[in-house]
C-alpha cells in the first residue's frame, strides 16, 4: 500500500514537471517566434528598404547598401533602387534615380525604330495586300491600283509592272546564280535589321528598369540584355549583303551564314550564367567588337567590286560613322569614364553607360541610313550593273 502511494506520488511529480518543462518549452518557442518575426521584420525592412515615414515609398539606396550582385559601378555612389517590388520598380520609370537615363536612351530609341519600321510597312503596299487576303472584307484598305494581294509578295518591294511570274523568275534566278533580269529587292534584310534593333532596345530598357526587383531576375534580365546587343548586331550585317550581293548568291548566302552562327553562338554564351558578372565586362566587349569587326571582310568585298558606284562614298561614310560611333560608345561602357574620375558626381546624369547608350542609338541610326541606301541602290539598279 505504501509502496503504492509512493509510486502514485513519483508519478504525479514526474508529470507535474513534465508539464512544467513542456510550458517553458512552449514559452521558449513563443518567445522564439517573437524574436523570430521581429528579426524578419527587421531583415524585411533592410532588404526593402522601407521608408521609415511608412509613406509606403521605397528609398533610394547607396552603393554601399546593395546586395553583392547589384554592385557593378562602385564609382556610382548613390540613387540605386533595390530589391524594389516589380509594381515599384515598374512606376520609377518616372522617376529620378541612376537608371532613369538608361531606361530612357533606349525606350526612346526602341519608339523611334518602332516608327520607322511602321514607316516602312506603310509604304509597303503588298503588305496591305497581305492583310487584305487574310482578313477578306473586314477592313477597309486604301489600296493603290497596282499593288498585288498575293501574300508571297510580303517581303518584296517590285517596280509597279512586276508580276508573281516575274518574281518567280527572280527567285529561281538568283537560286541558280543567274542574275535576274528586274529590278527587284528584298524587304525582308531591312526588316530584320529593324527588328533586331527594336529587340536590343526594348531588353536593354526593360533590363535597366526591371534588373532591381530581385538577384533572379537581374540575372536573367541581363543576359536577355547582352544577347540583345548580339542579336542587333548580327541583324545590321542582313542588309549590306542582301543588297550588295543579291546577285551572287554563293557570296550572299556564306557572309549570312558565318554571320549568323556567330551571332547564335554569341547568344549562346551571353545566356550562360556566369557571362553575366562584372568582370566579364571585357569580354563581353571583346565578343561584340569582334562581331562587328567581322564585319569588315564583306564590308572591303563590297566596296571593291562596286568600286566605280557613285553612291559608294555615302554608304561607306554612314557605315564608317557607325563604328566609330559604337566603337566609342564601347570605349565608355569599358572605360568607365567620366564616373571614374570623380566617383559620385556623374550618378543621376552623364555616367559611362548613358553614353555608351547615347551611342549605340547614334550608331543604329547611321546604319539604317548606310541600309536604307542600300536598298534604294539595289532597288535602282537591279541585277547586272554590279556582280
Ligand atoms: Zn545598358
Amino acid at each position: 500500500m505504501v509502496e503504492d502511494s509512493e509510486s502514485t506520488l513519483a508519478l504525479e511529480e514526474t508529470t507535474a514537471m513534465e508539464t512544467k518543462d513542456r510550458r517553458l518549452q512552449d514559452r521558449n518557442t513563443c518567445i522564439h517566434k517573437k524574436n523570430g518575426s521581429k528579426q524578419l521584420k527587421k531583415w524585411k525592412r533592410k532588404i526593402y528598404n522601407k521608408d521609415d515615414g511608412g509613406t509606403g515609398k521605397y528609398r533610394l539606396v547607396s552603393y554601399d547598401e546593395l546586395p553583392e550582385y547589384m554592385k557593378e559601378n562602385e564609382f556610382l555612389r548613390k540613387y540605386y533602387r533595390s530589391e524594389w517590388p516589380l509594381s515599384h520598380a515598374f512606376l520609377s520609370l518616372f522617376s529620378w534615380h541612376n537608371e532613369t537615363i538608361n531606361v530612357w536612351t533606349h525606350l526612346l530609341g526602341f519608339l523611334l525604330f518602332f516608327g520607322l519600321t511602321l514607316i516602312h510597312l506603310r509604304n509597303m503596299p503588298q503588305l496591305f495586300g497581305f492583310l487584305r487576303h487574310l482578313f477578306p472584307g473586314s477592313f477597309r484598305w486604301k489600296i493603290a491600283a497596282n499593288v498585288s494581294s498575293n501574300p508571297g509578295n510580303l517581303l518584296w518591294i517590285t517596280s509597279p509592272n512586276n508580276k508573281l511570274d516575274q518574281l518567280t523568275d527572280t527567285v529561281t534566278g538568283i537560286l541558280s546564280g543567274q542574275p535576274p533580269p528586274y529590278s527587284v529587292a528584298p524587304l525582308w534584310p531591312f526588316l530584320v535589321f529593324l527588328a533586331g534593333s527594336m529587340l536590343c532596345l526594348l531588353t536593354s530598357s526593360l533590363c535597366h528598369l526591371l534588373c532591381c526587383h530581385s538577384r533572379r531576375l537581374n540575372l536573367f534580365l541581363s543576359r536577355l540584355d547582352y544577347a540583345g546587343i548580339a542579336v542587333m548586331i548580327a541583324a545590321s550585317f542582313f542588309p549590306p549583303i542582301s543588297y550588295a550581293f543579291l546577285c551572287t548568291a554563293q557570296w550572299r548566302l556564306l557572309y549570312l551564314s558565318i554571320i549568323s552562327a556567330l551571332g547564335v553562338l554569341a547568344v549562346l554564351s551571353l545566356l550562360a550564367p556566369e557571362a553575366t558578372g562584372g568582370p566579364y565586362r571585357a569580354f563581353r566587349a571583346l565578343l561584340f567588337t569582334a562581331m562587328g569587326l567581322t564585319g569588315l571582310v564583306p564590308a572591303v568585298h563590297i566596296s571593291v567590286v562596286n568600286w566605280s558606284e557613285a553612291r559608294r562614298r555615302e554608304t561607306i561614310s554612314c557605315e564608317a560613322a557607325m563604328a566609330v560611333l559604337y566603337l566609342v560608345g564601347t570605349g565608355f561602357y569599358v572605360s568607365r569614364v567620366p564616373e571614374r574620375w570623380r566617383p559620385g558626381k556623374f550618378d543621376l546624369v552623364g555616367h559611362s553607360h548613358q553614353m555608351f547608350h547615347v551611342f549605340v542609338v547614334a550608331g543604329a541610326i547611321a546604319h539604317y541610313e548606310a541600309a536604307l541606301l542600300f536598298l534604294e541602290w539595289r532597288e535602282e539598279v537591279g541585277c547586272g550593273f554590279s556582280r
